[in-house]
């Protein structure tokens, strides 16, 4: 089931104080009405009474979806033993598991898993875009504000840098991004159990990593 405590949140625009309802875990199986809500970001807004402000307010927060076997733990944390005690038969099982840092983490992540997608291989395909992107001198790399998955329709995965409100799209089709993952598969190997954070961080991590040796 899915999990929530009410707690006081004091408005930091006016001081008013008001009941909120914080999920700590979401069962999108058991709930399927909250799967939207998670990744419109709606679950984490709230609304002055008062002076009618709103608030995005980011709690710890295990997301579970039994039916496509993914886990993820938003938490800008690390992963306590006790939560990954608990993966443990998950990860078992073959579940995907995951910690996002961000609410836009998490809602890209789930997006990428319910469209059946290995979420290294999209993080490739974020960078190669990335690249391109400058590469093509579409834009500088200092002006990039986010790179982002879009969608995936007939193997293709559309992926989108973006610098403020312009930006430019990319296509990519899974097959070359598969190809570049089993050319070095050690490198991109994840433990799932450990409830790793893979996005753009990770993916930039490796190259260090990699240019090191
Ligand atoms: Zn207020």
């Amino acid at each position: 089931m899915s999990d929530l405590h009410e707690t006081i949140f004091t408005c930091p625009h006016c001081g008013h104080q008001f009941n909120i309802n914080v999920y700590d875990a979401v069962n999108v199986t058991k709930d399927p009405d909250l799967r939207d809500a998670v990744v419109s970001g709606d679950i984490f807004h709230h609304v002055c009474p008062h002076c009618q402000k709103d608030y995005l307010v980011q709690n710890d927060m295990l997301y579970v979806d039994m039916e496509r076997r993914f886990m993820i733990w938003l938490s800008e944390h690390e992963t306590g033993d006790s939560l990954v005690k608990f993966a443990e038969p998950f990860a078992k099982a073959g579940f995907k598991i995951r910690r996002c840092s961000t609410i836009k983490e998490l809602s890209e992540k789930i997006q990428v898993f319910e469209d059946g997608l290995d979420d290294v291989l999209v993080e490739l395909a974020k960078y190669d875009s990335f690249i391109d992107f400058i590469n093509n001198k579409k834009g500088k790399a200092e002006d990039v504000t986010s790179v982002e998955y879009q969608h995936t329709q007939d193997d293709v995965m559309k992926i989108n840098v973006r610098t403020g409100d312009k930006g430019a799209s990319f296509l990519i089709p899974i097959n070359m991004v598969q190809e570049e993952l089993k050319s070095e598969a050690d490198l991109y190997k994840v433990e799932d159990v450990k409830f790793p954070c893979i996005n753009d961080k990770w993916i930039i991590s490796l190259f260090e990593k990699e240019n090191q040796k």
